[in-house]
C-alpha cells in the first residue's frame, strides 16, 4: 500500500478553458478589425443525442466569441457521395475556415474518406493525414483539440513536460497517439500503452506523468501510480450502477445527489482513490474535457490566419 504524502494540486480545465477562449475572443477582434470574420461549419449527421448537445455547445461557443457558425443537419440517410458533396461546398467558401464533421458517422458512410475530402487547410480536428504529418514532423498546422487541450492544460499549469518519463495509455488517432506526439515534440520519454500492453502497472508506475486515455471508468488503480505523478484523465464514462457510484464515490454526497437526479455520474479512465496519490491531475469531469472546445476555437482562428498567410505569433 503506498502511502499519500502531500495533497495533490486539482488542474482546473474550466479556469483554463476561459482564459484561452478569452484569448481567442481578443484574436477574433483583431481580425474582424480587417475585415475577416472565422467561420466555422459543423456537419452533424442523424440524431445522435450525445452528439446534438456537443454540436450545440460548439455553436454557442463560437456565437460567444465572434466566430461565424453554421450548422449543417443531413438526415441519418445520407449517403457518402452526398456528404463529400457537401464537404466540397464547404471547402470551396470563402467565409468558411474551419468544417468539422461530428463523429461518430451513421455506419453506411465512409468516414475515412470524408475526413480525408476536408483540405488540410479547414481540418480544425486535425484529423487529416497532412495534420498528422505536420503534427508529427513539428511544422505548423492544426493539430487535434483534445491532446492540445491537455498541452495547454501542463503548459498553463507550468507543470515540467521536458525530459520527463510520460505515459500514455491509449492509441486512438484522435487522442492517445496525437497526445503521445506533443508530448514527445515537447522532450518528454514517451511510452505508448494498449490493450496489449504487457504488465501495464509496471510500465504506468514508473510515469512522471500519466494520460489516461482508454474509455473505462476507474481504470487507473492506486496501484499502478507512481506517488507524486500528475495525472492527465482523458476518460468520460457513464456510470448507472448505482454500486459503483458508491465504490468509486465512497460516502461522496454531491455525486450521490447528481446519481439521484441524473440516474448516472460521469466517471473518468482513472480511479478516484488514484488522484489522492497524485502531485497534480485533471478532475473529471472540469478537466480536460472543458478544453475541447476552446481548443476548436482556437483552432478555427488558426485556420482562418494560416490561409490567409496571417503570422501566428502574439503581439
Ligand atoms: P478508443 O476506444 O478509440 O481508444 C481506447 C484506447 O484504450 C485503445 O487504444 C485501447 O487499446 C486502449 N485500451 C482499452 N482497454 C485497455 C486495457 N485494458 N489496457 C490498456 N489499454 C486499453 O477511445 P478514445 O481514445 O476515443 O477515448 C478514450 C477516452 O477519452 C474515452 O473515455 C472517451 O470518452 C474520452 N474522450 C474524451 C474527450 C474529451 O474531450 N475529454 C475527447 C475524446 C475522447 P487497443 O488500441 O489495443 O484497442
Amino acid at each position: 500500500m503506498v502511502e499519500m504524502t502531500t495533497t495533490p494540486r486539482i488542474l482546473d480545465g474550466i479556469a483554463i478553458a476561459g482564459q484561452i477562449k478569452a484569448e481567442v475572443a481578443v484574436d477574433v477582434q483583431a481580425l474582424v478589425a480587417r475585415g475577416i470574420t472565422p467561420g466555422l461549419a459543423v456537419i452533424l449527421v442523424g440524431d445522435v443525442p450525445a452528439s446534438q448537445i456537443y454540436v450545440r455547445s460548439k455553436v454557442k461557443t463560437c456565437g460567444e466569441l465572434g466566430i461565424f457558425s453554421e450548422m449543417l443537419t443531413p438526415p441519418e440517410s445520407i449517403t457518402t457521395a452526398e456528404m463529400l458533396a457537401l464537404v466540397a461546398d464547404l471547402d470551396a467558401r470563402e467565409d468558411i475556415d474551419g468544417i468539422l464533421i461530428q463523429l461518430p458517422l451513421p455506419k453506411h458512410v465512409d468516414t475515412k474518406r470524408l475526413l480525408e475530402a476536408v483540405s488540410p487547410e479547414k481540418d480544425v480536428d486535425g484529423f487529416h493525414p497532412v495534420n498528422v504529418g505536420r503534427l508529427q514532423s513539428g511544422q505548423p498546422g492544426l493539430a487535434p483539440c483534445t491532446p492540445a487541450g491537455i498541452m495547454e492544460i501542463l503548459r498553463r499549469s507550468d507543470l515540467p513536460v521536458a525530459g520527463q518519463n510520460a505515459v500514455v495509455i491509449g492509441r486512438s488517432d484522435i487522442v492517445g497517439k496525437p497526445a503521445a506526439m506533443m508530448l514527445l515534440n515537447a522532450s518528454a520519454t514517451v511510452t505508448i500503452c494498449h490493450s496489449k500492453t504487457n504488465d501495464l502497472g509496471k510500465v504506468t508506475r514508473e510515469a512522471d506523468l500519466l494520460v489516461a486515455a482508454i474509455g473505462r471508468p476507474g481504470f487507473v488503480t492506486p496501484e499502478m501510480v507512481k506517488p507524486g505523478a500528475t495525472i492527465i484523465d482523458v476518460g468520460i464514462n457513464r456510470v448507472t450502477d448505482a454500486a459503483e457510484v458508491e465504490e468509486f464515490f465512497p460516502g461522496n454526497a454531491e455525486r450521490a445527489a447528481t446519481f439521484a437526479k441524473r440516474g448516472s455520474v460521469v466517471v473518468g479512465d482513472v480511479h478516484p482513490a488514484a488522484f489522492a496519490l497524485s502531485g497534480a491531475y485533471t478532475p473529471v469531469p472540469g478537466g480536460v474535457g472543458a478544453l475541447t472546445i476552446a481548443m476548436l476555437m482556437q483552432n478555427t482562428v488558426t485556420a482562418a490566419k494560416l490561409r490567409r498567410g496571417i503570422s501566428l505569433e502574439k503581439k
